[in-house]
Order: structure tokens, then C-alpha cells, then sequence
């Protein structure tokens, strides 16, 4: 070498070196209190998701990196019975919150909210987040009945971090955190919330409070926003609102949620703003981690720093599945969290297995997309009495009470195993759980024949357009969860699948001519537009949700406070046991020499006497592992 050697020369960057280092962002979405691999429902312990099988994930994306901080992106708090029957009042447990307890044991740097965690009201959800040793943001979310309110929690949250470079030398950062959630929890949590809070848009607050974080210093700023992705056009109110709030400058990662998706996935639909290939949201780095732990979100953001200054040059988005597709088999749970999960597992157990009554017939979901399901009946019935006990004495006392409910597990993203299943004999709080999944309360609504078949339309809208003729044609829209199907107890009815839709998913009239419920009666005699009954129901439908309307006040003659399991608890205990199957409320208009498929779980091959129909032939097993039946209709 000689002295001319231009490396030799002290370059700019030396003087003032260009730092660079990775912060690993991990995260987990609505875990809807799946923790143990445990199915409370079956009384199983093969669950192929939950929290514990992340947390071995979770300890391995820790082991290969530098810098890492783990985030909860809300729908954490509700979804089984350790949540929804434990962490209850009057249940007994007088320990944490289960979920607050793993999450604690697993060190998460903060967590924001999703709607879910507003089911059992605000006292209940402050009570659980006092156990938490880390902040809780969301920014979207006033107190009282006007804004401008208080923020509920702290809207953002500045964590100061000492980040190792690629020598190895610490340097701080701040990372500015900031949570969102759909404001439509005032809409289905209306009863529980009313006149408590106002949620603001999302997309507006963000716009606002990302240059004011900025200000105060983050270097970073990263979206915990419990809202998916819907490539339709902005609105305002907008529930899956991920895409406009990664477009906002100054946002450098979303971890987004609530519609259970897996971004980015392995062939996923590249479409306007949504890049599966880059792993980016209208251009920022982004992830979805499924939901019940089936996945877990890891965001590697390649950092320089040059004058202070902290900036993404480059970053890499991954969502870990539990269980690849191809093996099937999921990483084993952490025992360590299965540990500090025993005491709360074992006091579960023994609430779920008070007996409640029994049961003369097997009360499944395998076939409630296809016949009328004695299960969803025992939902229906349950209402149905509970609102005559309540409008006894009332003006509306002598209308003709009916009763909607759909079925609640029917497979679809909740995978094969997702569906009700309860053997005929005695009858526990655990099977309570599993007919009625959802902490709703009762609704009695005063409603037209007309609003009655109009009600169905909106119901029917989850099976497609079957040509007559046609053979092994799928069934159900596979976009639309099957729990939008209600049935009306107290009437009978057909479904005409020649005709399309009448109804989008969202509500929208798609085709005013189309009518697909036919023969609607009542007690043996045609509905007529204007007669006048009321329907018991949830509150989460009488909001609106989905195809849904939303009803007005005026239409609202009940509201009842206990939820609804417990209804159904009062109902099995009171009737003794619920009997064998009755006259099916609907049928499909019968279309000769025309067949459909619908995927269902295997566990129908073991349910007596579903599939010994002449009309159904088992066609095997999917590549997803549902059953797939063909269906003469
Ligand atoms: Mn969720
Ligand atoms: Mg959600």
C-alpha cells in the first residue's frame, strides 16, 4: 500500500459514522383470550393456536435479534370461557385477569384496545387493565357523552428505548406508539357504553396527534391499529380504516388487526396499497398476526441514524404462523407460560362443568348452513321465553313473539374445528358457553311482516347464486361468516338460491328485484306485510352489524342486562331437557338434479345420524382440512 491509497484517507463518514441497527417490532391481534391450547368447549387439550404456542415463537424472535419490543394490537380480553365465565364478577376468581396475567409473564412493551374489549362494559375492562405492567394507548376513545372529553387512556405513549447498534453500541430512541380503534364500539356495545363515551374517527385523530408526537420527540412512530384492510373507498367512520392511516406521513410501521387476516401472506392478493410482496400498507411497513395466537407479527425496521436522526431505510415483514400449512403440526406450547396459566386454567375448568341440564339429541353446527340446526333452536327458544317473561303486563303483551338467532361457529376462518358440538346426555355451563359464544344481551323489537321477510333477505345473503341444473356449485360465500345466517323461530319459510342476493355483505339493496325467502308463514298462515309481532334477538344484531339494519328506537320495546349464556343457563335449567328435533323452521326451495358443496368440520362423520340423509354424499377431506359434502337439493 502506499500513501496514496485513497482508502487510507479519512472519509466524511468516519468522522461522523452513520449508525445503523434493526428494531425487531413483534406483535400479537386478537388473541380473544386463546391462551393454553386448550378447547374449554370439547373439554380438548389439542388446540393448534393459542398464546402459548406464540410464546414460542415470540421466545425465538427474541433469540435472533437485537432490539426487540412486543405489542398486543387489542380483542385480547373476551373469547373464552378463562375471560368471559372467570374473569367475571360473582364467579369467584379473585385473581387477574388470565390474559393480563400472560401478557405480564411474557414482558409486552405496551398493548391498544380492540372492540371486544368493551363487551362487558368499562368498569370491567378498567378493573382488568389495573393488573397490567405495561401502558395501554388509545387515542380515538373520549370519555363522556361529548367530545371534547377526556382521552379514556393515554392516546399515545412515548417509549424511550437504548438501542444497540451494529458494534454493539447503545444509543436511545424513542418510539411513539400510538392505538385506534373502530368507533363503532358505541354502535355494538351501545347498551354497555351509551352516554359513557364518544369514539372519534380514526384516520382524523391520527392526522392530528402524529405531528404532535413528532414534536414531542418520537423518533418513530408506530399504529397499533385494530382495524383491517378494505381496499373500497375512504369514508368517514371507516371500520377497516389500515390502509388511509398507513398512507398519513410520519407513520413508519401499523401492526393492524380485527379482521383476522394474515399479512403477509404467501400469495397473497397484491391490490391498490396492499403490497404482500414488500409487506407494506400504502407503502409503510405493516403486519396482521391472524387472530387466537394463530401467528405471530414480526417487523424488522433497518434504522440509520445520521445527526441524531433516526430514519427506515429498509425493513422486512413476517407473519409466523403456529402451524405451517404444510405440516399441520403447531410449535408446542411454552411450558413456562403454561405455569403461570394453572391456577387459572384449573378454576375455569371447574366453573364450566357446573351441570346446567341435558340434552335427548346431539346439538351441533355441522349441517346449519344446510338445515335447520337443533342447536341454534336451543338460542332461540331461550329468547323467546325470556322476552314473554319480560313483556308480560306490558302494551305488548299479546303480540306473536318470535325469535332470531344464527348459528355461532360454522367453520370458515375459524378453520375445521371451529363449530358447536355437544353429544347428547347431560348438559354443563361449558355447552351454555358454546351455543352462545358472545356476550350480547336480549332485545325485544316490535317489527312488520314486511321488516320480518326483509330481516331474511339480510340473512340469506351468506349462500350464493346456485343455477338450477348445476352440479357441485359452493354453497356459501366464503367472505361472509356464517353467524350472519339468523333463523326466525315461529315462522317457516324457503330460501330460493336461484336468486341472487338481495343484499351486499354490508347491507347495501345489490338487487331490488331479488327475492329469495318464499312461503313465509305464521302459524300455518301467510305473513302479511303488516301485521305486527316483536322478534327477540341480540344486541349486537339489533345494532345493525353487517348486512344488518340498524333499528331505531322506537322499534326497541326490550332491552335486557344479563347476557345472553345465561339466559340459556335459565332456560336449560328450568325446561329440564331439551328434546329431539321438531318441524324445520327453513328449507331450501327444492331445485331437482342441481347440487351444492359445503365444508364442514370432520366431526360431522361422528355426529349420530348427520350424515345418514339420502341428499348428503361425503366427498372427502380439503387441503384445509374441512369435510366437503355434497348436497341434492
Ligand atoms: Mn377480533
Ligand atoms: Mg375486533
Amino acid at each position: 500500500m502506499t500513501s496514496h491509497d485513497p482508502s487510507l484517507k479519512p472519509s466524511p463518514q468516519a468522522q461522523t459514522p452513520t449508525v445503523r441497527a434493526t428494531l425487531r417490532l413483534l406483535a400479537t391481534t386478537d388473541l380473544h383470550a386463546n391462551l393454553l391450547p386448550y378447547d374449554y368447549y370439547a373439554d380438548k387439550g389439542d388446540q393448534p393456536y393459542g398464546l402459548a404456542r406464540t410464546a414460542t415463537l415470540i421466545r425465538a424472535a427474541r433469540a435472533e435479534a437485537e432490539n426487540v419490543m412486543l405489542f398486543d394490537n387489542g380483542d385480547a380480553l373476551q373469547g373464552t370461557p378463562l375471560s368471559d365465565i372467570t374473569a367475571q364478577t360473582g364467579s369467584g376468581w379473585t385473581g387477574a385477569h388470565p390474559v393480563i396475567t400472560a401478557m405480564n409473564h411474557l414482558g409486552y412493551d405496551a398493548a391498544g384496545l380492540g372492540n371486544h374489549e368493551f363487551n362487558f362494559g368499562l368498569g370491567w375492562l378498567m378493573q382488568a387493565l389495573t393488573a397490567a405492567r405495561f401502558p395501554v394507548t388509545c387515542a380515538n376513545i373520549l370519555t363522556g357523552p361529548e367530545a371534547p372529553g377526556r382521552p379514556l387512556l393515554p392516546p399515545y405513549l412515548m417509549l424511550s428505548r437504548q438501542i444497540a447498534d451494529s458494534h454493539g453500541r447503545r444509543h436511545p430512541l424513542t418510539l411513539g406508539v400510538l392505538g385506534l380503534v373502530p368507533t363503532q364500539i358505541t354502535v355494538w356495545d351501545t347498551y354497555h357504553l351509551a352516554g359513557q363515551l364518544t369514539a372519534q374517527d380514526m384516520v382524523q385523530t391520527a392526522r392530528r396527534l402524529v405531528p404532535q408526537m413528532r414534536r414531542e420527540g418520537a423518533d418513530l412512530i408506530l399504529m397499533l391499529a385494530h382495524t383491517g384492510i378494505d381496499a373500497g373507498p375512504d369514508h368517514p367512520g371507516m371500520e377497516n380504516a389500515a390502509l388511509p392511516l398507513a398512507a398519513l406521513p410520519g407513520v413508519n410501521a401499523i401492526i393492524a388487526g380485527h379482521s383476522h387476516q394474515v399479512f403477509p401472506e404467501d400469495g397473497g392478493v397484491r391490490q391498490a396499497g396492499v403490497d404482500p410482496e414488500a409487506g407494506t400498507l400504502s407503502g409503510t411497513p405493516a403486519v396482521m398476526a391472524g387472530f387466537r395466537g394463530s401467528h405471530l407479527g414480526v417487523l424488522d425496521l433497518n434504522l440509520v441514524r445520521q445527526h441524531g436522526k433516526w430514519q427506515v431505510q429498509s425493513h422486512r415483514a413476517e407473519a409466523r404462523a403456529v402451524a405451517s400449512a404444510r405440516s399441520h403440526a403447531p410449535v408446542p406450547p411454552d411450558p413456562a407460560l403454561g405455569a403461570a396459566l394453572r391456577v387459572a386454567h384449573d378454576a375455569t375448568l371447574a366453573l364450566i362443568s357446573r351441570p346446567v341440564g341435558h340434552s335427548a339429541a346431539p346439538l351441533h353446527t355441522y349441517l346449519a348452513m344446510a338445515e335447520c340446526s337443533a342447536a341454534v333452536r336451543v338460542v332461540t327458544r331461550a329468547q323467546r321465553v325470556a322476552l314473554r317473561r319480560a313483556l308480560a303486563g306490558t302494551v305488548h303483551e299479546g303480540l306473536p313473539i318470535l325469535s332470531a338467532s344464527p348459528p355461532f361457529k360454522t367453520g370458515g376462518r375459524g378453520g375445521p374445528q371451529h363449530f358447536t358440538d355437544i353429544p347428547a346426555g347431560p348438559l354443563s355451563l361449558r355447552h351454555a358457553a358454546d351455543l352462545c359464544g358472545f356476550p350480547n344481551t336480549l332485545c325485544g323489537l316490535r317489527l312488520s311482516g314486511a321488516d320480518l321477510r326483509d330481516w331474511l333477505e339480510r340473512a340469506a345473503v351468506c349462500f350464493r347464486q346456485i343455477t338450477p341444473g348445476g352440479t357441485d356449485q359452493m354453497l356459501c360465500d366464503p367472505d361472509i361468516p356464517g353467524h350472519v345466517f339468523d333463523l326466525i323461530d315461529g315462522l317457516s319459510y324457503r330460501i330460493d338460491l336461484s336468486v341472487p342476493p338481495r343484499y351486499t355483505a354490508a347491507g347495501m339493496l345489490a338487487d331490488p328485484d331479488a327475492r329469495r325467502i318464499r312461503d313465509l308463514c305464521h302459524d300455518g298462515r301467510p305473513v302479511k306485510d303488516g301485521a305486527m309481532f316483536v322478534l327477540a334477538t341480540n344486541s349486537y344484531r339489533a345494532s345493525g352489524a353487517g348486512p344488518y339494519r340498524a333499528w331505531p328506537a322506537t322499534t326497541l320495546v326490550y332491552q335486557g342486562r344479563t347476557i345472553m349464556r345465561d339466559l340459556v343457563v335459565d332456560h336449560l335449567q328450568s325446561t329440564g331437557t331439551v328434546q329431539g328435533p321438531s318441524a324445520p323452521i327453513w328449507r331450501f326451495t327444492p331445485m331437482p338434479g342441481t347440487s351444492v358443496l359445503l365444508d364442514t368440520g370432520p366431526g360431522v362423520r361422528q355426529a349420530p345420524g348427520a350424515l345418514d340423509h339420502v341428499d348428503i354424499t361425503d366427498l372427502g377431506q380439503t387441503d384445509c382440512g374441512f369435510a366437503r359434502l355434497r348436497l341434492a337439493l
